[in-house]
């Protein structure tokens, strides 16, 4: 059964490490990502953006993929199913669709105006027992035609915010989505050490997780990071391992045609950038 992200992240945060948001594309992604935190017994998150929400055809498949997932795949560790950057209406037909979990991406509002559309989102999943994701400060690159500036956080915001109820909060410190580019200025512990000392015991998410260095990464959940969201990462590894497949002409040996034997290195690849990041995070046996 799908959890929401609330008491997971409640423990990653008090216990120092954090939770991985993976996103998912479809259903080699998702059982990949769904089988390695079985076997390492951590929990979970599964990240999906409005564009591979409408790419997976629809919300309600997505639910109907993933409950059906946990029940034959016997899923046992806390598996919260999260809507990646939702607009207003983007996160009210997750709440309809059977998501345990939302963001709602309000960044690119006047602050009031965020924290209004925030508030009624909060009370919706009050309610239902849903996880709520809000983001102050635009976080940088882009993701699903959403485009970010990149911007630090204003911690007074940040707090304005975190005082509407949400579960979790999304501050921007300099992070960028995608690959990041060479002469990238690293994050800003400076602004996230001020996001935490206003925040105090709320699990902050660190977006753009792919290429940030093993140490930045440690440091920012020593600071308050309790989840971190990783999607280009996967990307990237599924494409390397395709790409070799292909190249070292296997689809064209026996039946290496066959779409369950094409597509099974890159989702081993997956697998493993899974069991890399979980290890990192420090979510291992934490389930
Ligand atoms: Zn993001």
């Amino acid at each position: 059964m799908l959890v929401s992200a609330k008491e997971m992240l409640t423990k990653a945060k008090a216990g120092k490490y954090a939770v991985g948001q993976f996103n998912i594309n479809n259903l080699e992604w998702t059982k990949a990502i769904l089988q390695t935190a079985q076997e390492l017994n951590s929990p979970v998150i599964l990240g999906v953006s409005e564009g591979a929400g409408k790419y997976m055809c629809g919300y309600k498949t997505v639910v109907g993929m993933v409950n059906g997932m946990l029940e034959e795949l016997n899923i046992t560790v806390p598996v919260a199913l999260h809507l990646d950057h939702g607009s207003f209406e983007g996160a009210k037909a997750c709440i309809n669709a059977g998501f345990s979990s939302i963001m709602f991406d309000g960044s690119h509002y006047p602050i009031e105006e965020n924290i209004e559309k925030t508030k009624q989102l909060v009370n919706a999943c009050d309610i239902l027992g849903l996880s709520i994701e809000a983001e102050v400060g635009s976080i940088g690159g882009e993701e699903d035609g959403v485009v970010g500036a990149g911007e630090c956080a204003d911690p007074e915001e940040c707090k304005m915010i975190a005082d509407l109820g949400v579960t979790m909060l999304a501050a921007g410190i300099g992070n960028i989505h995608g690959k990041y580019p060479d002469n990238w200025q690293g994050l800003s512990f400076e602004t996230l050490d001020a996001v935490q000392a206003k925040t105090g015991d709320m699990p902050l998410v660190l977006h753009g997780g792919t290429g940030i260095p093993a140490e930045m990464i440690k440091k920012a959940i020593s600071l308050g990071v309790a989840k971190i969201n990783v999607n280009t990462e996967c990307q990237l590894s599924f494409q390397e391992a395709t790409r070799k497949y292909i190249e070292e002409g296997k689809d064209q040996q026996g039946k290496g045609f066959d779409p369950r034997k094409l597509l099974a290195p890159g989702a081993e690849a997956i697998k493993a950038t899974v069991k890399e990041k979980m290890e990192l995070f420090g979510s291992v046996g934490k389930a």
